[in-house]
């Protein structure tokens, strides 16, 4: 099948491609168009100019318009799976390509309804304040290839709600499900409301320079959000940064261990670890710490791991060499450095970048795979005797997207959880995202929230008016 760019509702051709692989076999899934700086202009004023009535349509249209967006999603759903797990490599089934199209269908639907009425924040003899909220203008939105198709619903749907107009750039590594996508979603919306343009990483940065782009929404690596940060800076660009994490969970001594091995296992090893709110460092108290690492690896390897395709899978490839070298080089360093191996390490050769679930105990704040994101199917465990060096210890790095605390005693971890240093914290569980509860990080994860009304306004400035 060809893919094309989707500008002002037509399909536009680019005279260069680049292939792009199935992580599982090495094969052709498609071939990738790679735009120009002529055709991001191009998409950029056809988002300029359908902002004009776009943005003057009533709450109403447009809160149907992304339920009708919505039903496109549940409509295309099988098809947009299958291309999803060619591409990306994660499993059709379990928390794989059709959940995360049932994820995207579900968050447009929930933020269709999401309203910001105007705020009246005082009314007396003095006079009336109202806060209305305006939309921004052209949201550029950049994605990551690990979620690539939810994500882009993430940046997109609040868009729209709240009367903006899109240009997206997918990831190089996953542009092709994410084409597919805009070219079926933009069918159903005025031309020029959501353009698509895909090539290299340097599209980014000159959407990130753009003056016809308003606001950048960015989802991605601490090191990229830092660059768009800087290239944006000249046209005071609005920003949403969704960046890495280094998650910790902390295991209390009173915790059954069986009963919590599987749900720390799918908190570390969702999307093959390949999740910016995995938790992906663990940190066990002394006196439970053996049985943790043992009910841990006997839950952990027993999970399937193969082609995404085939459904009896539960785990897929590492998205790309990049990424599978880097998980490789991690473990190998933990690993030279004393940690113990409990499952895993030592990949066989292809084909595919299949990287076995590895579990490593005996890991210290020290190691590389402690404080580099691995982001990769791999969790160093390290053991702790003072609660308040465990948080300390998880506090430690200058990234916090999420945490986790897992005890019996709720209240307890509760305390513990709300002196954890990022964005949400889940207790007995790790990483559960929801449409209505706002997301985002602190210190170097981010800036901003995505999801819920917080997250709805961000895609909208406020206006005072008095009278
Ligand atoms: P990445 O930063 O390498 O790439 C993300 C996107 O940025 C791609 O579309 C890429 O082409 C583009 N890009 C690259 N250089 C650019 C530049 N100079 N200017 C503008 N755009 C540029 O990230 P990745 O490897 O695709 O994703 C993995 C990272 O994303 C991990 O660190 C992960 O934790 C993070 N992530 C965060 C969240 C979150 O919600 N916080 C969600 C998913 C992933």
């Amino acid at each position: 099948m060809g893919y094309n760019l989707s500008i002002n509702g037509e399909a536009v051709s680019c005279h260069e491609h680049v292939d792009i692989l199935n992580p599982a076999t090495g094969k052709l899934v498609g071939k990738c168009p790679v735009a120009t700086r002529a055709q991001l202009d191009a998409a950029v004023e056809a988002a300029a100019a359908a902002f004009k009535t776009w943005s003057k349509t009533s709450d109403e249209e447009r809160k149907n318009a992304c339920h009708a967006l919505a039903k496109v999603l549940e409509d295309n759903a099988e098809e947009l799976s299958k291309l999803l797990t060619e591409e990306q490599g994660k499993p059709l089934g379990g928390l794989g390509s059709r959940f995360e199209l049932g994820g995207c269908a579900g968050w447009a639907h929930f933020t269709a309804e999401l309203e910001l009425p105007v705020e009246v924040i005082q009314d007396n003899e003095e006079g009336r304040v109202e806060l209305h909220r305006h939309p921004v203008g052209v949201v550029g939105s950049i994605t990551p290839w690990n979620f690539p198709l939810m994500i882009a619903i993430w940046h997109i749907i609040p868009a729209i709600r709240t009367g903006n107009t899109v240009v997206i750039k997918p990831s190089p590594y996953t542009s092709l499900s994410t084409l597919r996508m805009i070219e079926l979603l933009a069918e159903t919306l005025p031309k020029g409301v959501l353009n698509i343009v895909s090539g290299s990483d340097e599209l980014g940065k000159l959407m990130s320079e753009h003056k016809g782009i308003q606001k950048i929404v960015f989802t991605g690596s601490c090191a990229t959000g830092e660059k768009i940060m800087a290239s944006a800076a000249p046209t005071l660009k609005r920003l949403t940064l969704e960046l890495g994490g280094n998650d910790a969970g902390i295991v209390l001594p009173d915790v059954d261990a069986k009963a919590i091995a599987e749900g720390l296992f799918w908190g570390a090893f969702i999307n093959n670890g390949q999740t910016c709110a995995a938790l992906k460092r663990l940190y066990v108290h002394e006196d439970v710490y053996d049985e943790v690492c043992e009910h841990l690896t006997a839950f952990a390897k027993n999970v399937p791991m193969g082609n995404g395709l085939d459904e009896n899978n539960a785990l897929g490839p590492v998205q790309n060499a990049m990424q599978y070298n880097k998980v490789n080089d991690l473990v190998n360093d933990a690993v030279a450095n004393g940690a113990r191996v409990l499952l895993g390490a030592n990949p066989q050769e292809g084909p595919g970048y299949f990287y076995p679930v590895t579990l490593l105990a005996d890991c210290t704040d020290d190691m590389r795979i402690v404080a580099e994101e691995q982001f990769g199917p791999a969790l160093p465990i390290l053991k702790y005797s003072d609660i308040d060096d465990a948080i300390a210890r998880a506090n430690s790095l200058n990234v916090g997207l999420g945490g986790s605390v897992w005890s019996n005693d709720i209240d307890r971890a509760k305390q513990i959880a709300t002196r954890m240093e990022c964005g949400s914290v889940w207790i007995n569980k790790h990483g559960m995202i929801q449409p209505n509860v706002p997301f985002g990080g602190v210190k170097g994860s981010g800036i901003g929230v995505e999801f819920g009304v917080e997250g709805l306004k961000e895609y909208t400035t406020i206006q005072a008016v008095f009278s």
